[in-house]
């Protein structure tokens, strides 16, 4: 099999035992021995854990999860010593080094953050290391985290260019409905077209120490898949069907990947960078991003959202389609320019602002469609 780069995410409910909140070490052991399987295949492996807060609760004693941020961040400062322990001692025992790597929402959106993170990542990854990666918690602000490890789990496949993203969880696969309530739901085993589930009633609900839940799974497929990494949920507590799936069989729920079609640099502008405001488009801007591949002019934009600066990112909308995503983008001019220019042609700027500035509002080079 062609060597392939790995990302492995568990949750809390896989981790944990649901009664007594005790840490799972069988499953635990299972995976620290797939994982290390992996890597002496010659696989480049990277897990992505939860069970900070989790762990950090049962250190405490705590009776159920801390509701407020800071309640969760100091639990989450407790627990996640402790559970790097567990993970060294096992794959110590394995002879198979490992690293602890903690990121803020905030590593990714700055460009030069991302690059080294990406930089560390491969120098661990050609030293033969598992990075063992979870949010910095403790330090998150409310604004600007991701919330969930499965996004962050989909953000680092993308941030390394993994062929395969594992969301192992407390199901073995996707299906129609919550199958915990409705005897009626139907496994899904492959997933080709994300638009396929939107008709789905997919239950939400995580499990009482996790975040996560299947909507979040499902918006982590679609960054991962996106950006041209294949996706698979399975069940936690079977670590070793990574290794199948990898050669073909068809467990847990599988998501085809799009082609990595664009750059580096524009995938960090599509998910790396968290947009603070929207642009509204009117028909022909649209049609001019999205077919004709052309930047995006004052001329095009009928409404503006949010607060923003200059060089912050966008969400460029269709106005006339209910106001659906199209592309996202760095944006030239602030929320208080954009109000007096937009609707403008470009040659009418430099009276308006009384400056000439950027010529585009969003140049193509730094705008990435949205694939529905
Ligand atoms: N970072 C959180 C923790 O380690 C987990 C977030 C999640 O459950 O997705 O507890």
């Amino acid at each position: 099999m062609k060597l392939q780069t790995i990302v492995v995410k568990i949750g809390t409910s896989s981790l944990t035992d649901a009664e007594t909140g005790n840490l799972a070490i069988s499953t635990i052991a299972a995976l620290v021995e797939t994982l290390t399987r992996l890597r002496t295949q010659g696989h480049r492996v990277i897990l992505v854990t939860s069970g900070a807060v989790g762990v950090g609760c049962g250190c405490l004693g705590l009776q159920e999860r801390p509701r407020t941020l800071a309640q969760k961040q100091a639990a989450a400062a407790v627990g996640q010593g402790r559970l790097m322990r567990v993970y060294d001692d096992l794959f110590a025992t394995l002879k198979q080094p490992i690293a602890q790597v903690l990121l803020s929402r905030s590593d990714l959106v700055d460009r030069h953050r991302y690059i080294n993170a990406y930089n560390t990542f491969a120098e661990l990854l050609r030293w033969g290391v598992i990075p063992i990666v979870n949010e910095n918690d403790t330090v998150a602000t409310e604004e600007l985290r991701f919330g969930d490890n499965d996004t962050l789990s989909a953000l680092v496949a993308s941030l390394v260019e993994a062929n395969w993203l594992f969301l192992l969880t407390d199901v073995d696969r996707l299906y129609s409905a919550d199958p915990r309530r409705d005897p009626n739901a139907v496994p899904l085993d492959r997933v080709s077209n994300l638009e396929e589930l939107e008709a789905l009633q997919i239950g939400s609900a995580g499990s009482t120490w996790g975040t996560g839940g299947m909507a979040t799974k499902i918006a982590a497929a679609r960054i991962a898949t996106d950006t041209g990494v294949r996706t698979a949920i399975a069940a936690g507590r079977q670590p070793n069907n990574i290794e199948k799936i990898l050669q073909g069989a068809a467990i847990g729920t599988q998501f085809e990947a799009r082609d990595r079609a664009v750059n580096a640099r524009k995938r960090w502008i599509a998910y790396g960078l968290v947009p603070a405001g929207k642009l509204y488009l009117d028909d022909g801007a649209v049609k001019a991003i999205c077919e004709q591949g052309k930047s995006l002019l004052a001329v095009g934009i009928a409404a503006v959202e949010g607060q923003f600066h200059s060089a912050d990112a966008v969400q460029l909308c269709a106005k006339n389609a209910g106001g659906v995503e199209v592309a996202r983008g760095i944006v030239n001019y602030a929320r208080e320019e954009l109000d007096k220019i937009c609707g403008r042609r470009s040659e009418d700027i430099a009276a308006i602002l009384g400056d000439r500035g950027a010529e585009t509002v969003v140049h193509r080079d730094n705008l990435v469609l949205v694939t529905g």
